[in-house]
């Protein structure tokens, strides 16, 4: 069958739409129609070339839609089910993957690095040539082949568009704060970054009761939105020493870097209280490197650790984070920015690039 999807080349050369050749689903695969899909910072990091994957390949693994067929052997999906994506087809057999923890399976990031699924096909091809999926997605498409066990049912009651934000954005900022974290009702909190993940590290703090949540953010727009999701207090990077100094001159109890540039991971390190917990969320362009201090971890017993995708099995995580949404605790409407059509493509990249409040949508 066929399948319209954006193609990614090389970074400054606008992003093509073509028609390419799609195989059908095997056996354990499903047939996705995609309703929305996400850009992600991880897509913006190859259009900008700062990480460099093979090419040509369809960008976008932050999506969700409708099953429209199965293949052989598939038992928890069926058609007309409305599914999330997860990016994680782990192998399903490691260390990582049974402790569950799919994002971490050594094979699926030797796949994501190659850009295709675990057994190195893509199942897509232009004229005859390979075109990859990137991050083993590929979800800039109008349809997608993908294995069942990463289509996750949503169930009744969220709309496509609200949903697609849980394949990548909310999975990581929530569960970057419930999961990996593991913040404590009572606690403060300084997130360093308000652009998609890091309103859903606000909405996350929030959700675990936390007294203090500090955001700080360069563009006001967003500054604004934190304040609207739970925010006590923001500002901008420079006037981040002195909001510290009055509200907590300790340090925060946790500090989240939203951003994972080096200089921001910098900051929240700085402002993470003696025996509190920095998370890097966020990941850097390739070969960025981090200066630490060992002081801050042997006098100040600091603890600096990352997250992948929310600490936690998407399958477990994410009826989790669709109950705090069917309760009201979780807004994914207010994190919805400017919709376009798949043709629409490099005017969706650059409006994402200009760091738009709100998360920029494709409806292939
Ligand atoms: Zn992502
Ligand atoms: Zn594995």
């Amino acid at each position: 069958m066929k399948t319209r999807a954006a193609v990614f080349y090389e970074a400054g050369r606008p992003l093509e739409v073509h028609e390419l050749d799609l195989a059908e689903p095997r056996a354990g695969e499903v047939l996705v129609r995609m309703a929305a899909v996400g850009i992600c910072g991880t897509d913006l990091h190859s259009v900008k070339g700062e990480w460099v994957r093979p090419t040509p390949t369809v960008l976008g693994h932050e999506g969700a839609g409708v099953v429209e067929a199965v293949g052989k052997g598939v038992s928890s999906l069926a058609v007309g089910h409305e599914v999330v994506l997860s990016w994680a087809p782990s192998c399903g057999e490691c260390e990582d993957c049974s402790r569950g923890r799919p994002a971490r399976c050594v094979a699926l990031n030797r796949a994501i690095a190659g850009s295709t699924l675990l057994d190195g096909t893509t199942g897509l091809t232009l004229d005859g040539e390979t075109v990859y999926r990137g991050t083993s997605t590929g979800a800039l498409a109008e349809w997608i082949v993908v294995s069942e066990r990463v289509a996750l049912p949503i169930g009744e009651g969220v709309p496509l568009e609200q949903a697609a934000l849980l394949g990548c954005a909310a999975l990581t900022g929530v569960g970057a704060v419930l999961f990996a974290a593991r913040v404590e009702p009572g606690s403060s909190v300084l997130v360093v970054g308000a652009g998609g993940v890091g309103q859903f590290i606000v909405q996350g703090a929030r959700i675990a009761g936390a007294a203090e949540i500090i955001c700080v953010d360069p563009v006001e727009a967003r500054r604004e939105q934190a304040t609207r999701l739970g925010a006590t207090r923001v500002c901008g990077p420079d006037e981040l020493k002195e909001l510290m100094k009055e509200a907590l001159p300790g340090g925060a109890d946790y500090a989240l870097d939203a951003v994972g540039d080096p200089g921001t991971t910098a900051v929240a390190f700085r402002w993470t209280r003696n025996g509190g917990t920095c998370v890097i969320v966020g990941l850097p362009a390739a070969g960025r490197r981090l200066d630490l201090d060992p002081v801050d971890f042997v006098r100040r017993e600091r603890i600096l650790t990352g997250t992948i995708y929310g600490s936690e099995d998407p399958a477990v995580a994410l009826p989790v984070l669709l109950d705090h949404v069917r309760a009201g605790r979780l807004d994914l409407a207010s994190q919805l920015g400017p919709e376009y059509p798949l043709d629409a493509i490099n005017d969706a990249i650059d409006a994402s690039l200009s760091g738009s409040a709100g998360r920029v949508l494709i409806r292939p």
